[in-house]
C-alpha cells in the first residue's frame, strides 16, 4: 500500500490523509476499549463489521437528508470521509435508561424515558468524557446557540430513522452517541453527521429476548463481541451470515 500521512489514531479508527483536499481515510481497527479505555482487547474482525454498519448507517441517514461526512467505502475496513472540525462532543440520545443515565440517576437499565433525551458529553478522556450542560458548550465557544439547536433536531432524526430501521429488525435501540463536525461554505459553517455509527456506539438490545449486541458484550463480559456485532449486520442485511471473519492464512510455498 502506498505510504501516506497518518493524522491521528484514536482508540477504534486511525486517520489518514485522503486523496484530495479535505478528503480524510477513515480506518477501522479491531481494538476494542471500554471505560476511558481502562479495558482494552483485541477483537478479530470487529473492524470490519463497523465498517459496513457505519456505512450502512451513514448512507440510509443521508438518503432522508442528513448530511454526512460518509463518501464512499473502499474496502473491508477503510472509507472515505470528509474532513470536518469536530466538535468535541459526544452527543448523546437516549430512548430507555441504561449506562450512565441508569447509574446517575437510580434508575432500572431499560427503563423507557417519557421522551427522548439529549445530552452533551465533553469528549475528554482524561476528564472521563464528564456530561456538560449547554451553558458550557456555548460559553466556551465550541458551539454557537443555533449550531446547537441544529445539532439537538439533527440527533432527533437520527433517532428516529435508527429506531425504525432497528424495529424493522427486532431490535429495541436503547441510546446511541454520535460526533458532529462543522465544514465551511465559503464563511457559512454547516453540521455533519461524523466519525461512526456503529454497534460500538449504540446499545441495541433484542426485542424478544433483551439479549445485548453491543459493546456491552464487552464491557460486561456477556460473551463474543463479533457474534453480536454480526448478528446485527446480518439483520440488516448488510453482511451475508456465512462470512467468515478471519482473513486467509498466509500458505507455505515448497
Ligand atoms: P477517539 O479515541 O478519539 O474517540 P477514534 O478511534 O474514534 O478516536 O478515531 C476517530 C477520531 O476522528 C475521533 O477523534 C473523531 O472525533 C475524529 N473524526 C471522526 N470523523 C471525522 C471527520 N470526518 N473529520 C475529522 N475528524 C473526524
Ligand atoms: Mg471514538
Amino acid at each position: 500500500m502506498a505510504r501516506r500521512k497518518k493524522i491521528y489514531e484514536g482508540k477504534a479508527k486511525v486517520l489518514y490523509e485522503g486523496p484530495e483536499q479535505g478528503t480524510l481515510v477513515q480506518y477501522f481497527k479491531d481494538d476494542a476499549t471500554a471505560f476511558n479505555a481502562e479495558k482494552k482487547a483485541v477483537i478479530e474482525g470487529k473492524g470490519v463489521l463497523n465498517n459496513r454498519l457505519s456505512e450502512f448507517f451513514m448512507t440510509g441517514l443521508g438518503q432522508i437528508g442528513i448530511p454526512t461526512h460518509f463518501i464512499k467505502r473502499l474496502n473491508m475496513r477503510e472509507q472515505l470521509i470528509r474532513q470536518v472540525e469536530i466538535i468535541p462532543l459526544e452527543v448523546i440520545v437516549r430512548n430507555f435508561a441504561a449506562g450512565t443515565m441508569a447509574k446517575r440517576m437510580g434508575m432500572e437499565e431499560g427503563t423507557a424515558l417519557p421522551r427522548p433525551v439529549v445530552e452533551f458529553s465533553y469528549k475528554d478522556d482524561s476528564l472521563g468524557d464528564p456530561l456538560v450542560p449547554e451553558e458550557y458548550i456555548i460559553a466556551f465557544g465550541w458551539a454557537s446557540q443555533q449550531e446547537m439547536d441544529d445539532i439537538v433536531s439533527l440527533a432527533l432524526r437520527v433517532n428516529d430513522w435508527m429506531s425504525g430501521v432497528m424495529y424493522g429488525v427486532g431490535i429495541k435501540l436503547i441510546d446511541f452517541k454520535i460526533e458532529i463536525g462543522r465544514v465551511w461554505d465559503n464563511e457559512f459553517p454547516r453540521l455533519l453527521l461524523a466519525d461512526e455509527i456503529s454497534p460500538d456506539s449504540c446499545r441495541l438490545w433484542d426485542i424478544e429476548t433483551g439479549q445485548k449486541l453491543d459493546k456491552d458484550v464487552f464491557r460486561r463480559d456477556l460473551g463474543n463481541l463479533t457474534d453480536a456485532y454480526t448478528e446485527v449486520a446480518r439483520r440488516l442485511g448488510v453482511m451475508p451470515s456465512n462470512v467468515t471473519h478471519a482473513g486467509p492464512k498466509p500458505t507455505l510455498i515448497n
